[in-house]
């Protein structure tokens, strides 16, 4: 669905002379624009705000400055720079699209929408963003931002999350998005969205859409949009062992599905009997236990028991091997842990001389504080 508008029709020309004055011109993306630029900067974006976001996409665009530089990038590396930014699928799929636009379009980012829409990572109003706003090709978007202020001008009821509600926005998106100025319109709806209807405490007063907004002449911003319906997130638990040989750690890439899909974490058990049980295996006696800590998903709560031990033998750490034999793994969410742990890569990492290898979050911290306990 294409924009229908136009640049004069009352609420586009409101967005646009408000953007000319107060939207962000300067962001690092919006310089010497690129399609991968533009692309990159929305991926990371995702769930992400603008000034968590800059300096990862400045080391990103360093490292990688095109796509076949990228696409030819071992995954390891890729993870290595969205470490700490969250949601890795978007670090996976970004590889793979990169790879798709090196084997299918000669490295060059494609400009047809549905190209565009079928690359992996991209949904429509990610194809919309980048193909309007580098290209000004009249796609509307429709992100978290421009969903508050549509359902709260439009006074849209329902959850986002719902298909119907979800088209209506879309409908209404194209409506007032106009078919010339579309990268400035589409840029002024996200700086609207995150700079003066934010989710609470809008500043209506400094609003261009003030005088006709529902939301603003009924005074019930708060209402919209729905907010989603209460479901209490399962609790599970883990227990990560911290083991150490002579200033190194064991870690485990993870499979590439599912939770922190290639990431490197440590080994994790159900419960501290079985973590215990296997240092006992290992002739280990002393363990400490670390200050545990929960680390929450969109779809569950993850209580994390950190433990700590050495292996005091003299062998060399290629020569020690890991046997998980015993090992049981996470099984609350089969069709996300499937059954690729049990050849997951095992690995002995350097204090001293770290590698450059993703690390899941909490796995990260924990070795920042081993290194301060040192
Ligand atoms: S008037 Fe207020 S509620 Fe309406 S779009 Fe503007 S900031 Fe949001």
């Amino acid at each position: 669905m294409q924009a229908q508008s136009n640049s004069h029709a009352p609420f586009a020309h409101a967005v646009l002379e408000w953007y000319q004055q107060f939207g962000r011109k300067n962001l690092p993306w919006q310089q010497n624009k690129t399609l991968y630029g533009v692309w990159l900067s929305e991926v990371m974006l995702q769930q992400t705000q603008v000034a968590t976001v800059i300096p990862y996409f400045q080391r990103f665009i360093k490292t990688f400055p095109n796509i076949t530089a990228l696409a030819n990038a071992p995954l390891d590396e890729v993870l290595h720079l969205w470490t700490g930014l969250g949601y890795y699928a978007r670090a996976r799929n970004l590889h793979k699209a990169a790879q798709t636009i090196r084997d299918e379009y000669q490295g060059e980012f494609p400009t047809d929408f549905q190209q565009v829409w079928d690359l992996s990572g991209i949904g429509r109003s990610t194809a919309g963003a980048v193909l309007s706003s580098v290209l000004n090709q009249p796609y509307p978007i429709l992100d978290g931002n421009v969903k508050r202020v549509l359902a709260r001008y439009f006074q849209v009821q329902g959850w986002t999350g719902e298909k119907k509600v979800e088209d209506q926005l879309w409908q209404l998106s194209a409506e007032v998005t106009p078919r010339e100025l579309v990268a400035d319109f589409n840029q002024a709806m996200m700086d609207l969205g995150a700079m003066v209807c934010t989710r609470s405490k809008p500043k209506c007063l400094l609003c261009p859409l003030a005088q006709k907004c529902g939301a603003n002449l009924q005074n019930n911003w708060a209402d919209f949009p729905a907010k989603k319906p209460k479901k209490s997130l399962p609790e599970r638990e883990s227990y990560f062992l911290i083991l150490e040989h002579q200033g190194k750690v064991a870690l485990e890439q993870r499979p590439n599905s599912g939770l922190w899909g290639g990431l490197y974490c440590f080994p994790q058990f159900d419960s501290q009997a079985e973590l215990l049980a296997y240092l006992s295996q290992q002739g280990i006696q002393q363990y400490q236990q670390w200050t545990a800590f929960r680390h929450t998903f969109s779809h569950f709560h993850l209580d994390i028991y950190p433990i700590y031990a050495q292996i005091y033998a003299q062998a060399q750490t290629e020569e020690l091997e890991l046997d998980r034999t015993n090992w049981k793994k996470i099984t609350e969410n089969e069709a996300e842990y499937g059954s690729a742990i049990s050849s997951a890569v095992k690995y002995w990492y350097d204090l001293a001389n770290p590698s450059q290898i993703g690390l899941a979050t909490p796995v990260k911290n924990l070795l920042i504080e081993l290194q301060k306990r040192k």
